[in-house]
């Protein structure tokens, strides 16, 4: 099937190398006005379906129907949709969410590596990811909603990077 390209009226996002699903899906909505149903509506995926995305349950994974669903009404290559979810087998923590915040002071976006089970820390900047924030001790929530900061004290997450452990 020849992929139409995105809907006239929906912004195309580009996800970023290595990007989660669930954080790609939160920008996804945030540029589209969409709410989590709405997009489950609009895909015909159900707003359930995209909740489970969102919250890293893929457990049962995906279909490669439901992924070309997904990736055909945003507009990018099912591979690409592909790419932001672990391979199968690979064991993900679902929460805490997982933060290097250095990367993400470079470029602010959730990396799927962090939640790989076997991860406990960032390669490239030899520092331990954070789980919480260290001013609040507030449990750092799904990527989907990520927007740079503690949402209950406000800290930036670029502002948290000194207080990442090496290792
Ligand atoms: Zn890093
Ligand atoms: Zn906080």
């Amino acid at each position: 099937m020849v992929n139409a390209g995105i809907q006239p009226w929906l912004f195309e996002v580009e996800p970023y190398s290595g990007e989660s699903l669930s954080h790609y899906l939160g920008r996804f909505r945030h540029a589209n006005h969409l709410t989590v149903s709405a997009l489950g509506v609009a895909t015909g995926l159900g707003g359930i379906f995209i909740k489970r995305l969102e919250h890293f349950h893929l457990n049962p994974f995906p279909t490669a129907k439901q992924i070309a669903d997904l990736a055909s009404y945003i507009g990018i290559d099912p591979q690409k949709v592909q790419g932001m979810l672990p391979a199968q087998g690979v064991a993900i923590k679902l929460e805490p969410s997982r933060l290097c915040a250095a990367c993400y002071a470079e470029v602010p976006y959730h990396r799927l590596a962090w939640q790989y089970k076997q991860t406990s820390g960032c390669e490239k900047h030899r520092l331990r990811l954070l789980s919480e924030c260290p001013k609040c001790k507030k449990r750092f929530g799904i990527p989907a909603l990520w927007h740079g900061a503690c949402n209950r004290c406000g800290m930036t997450f670029e502002a948290m990077q000194i207080m990442q452990k090496s290792f």
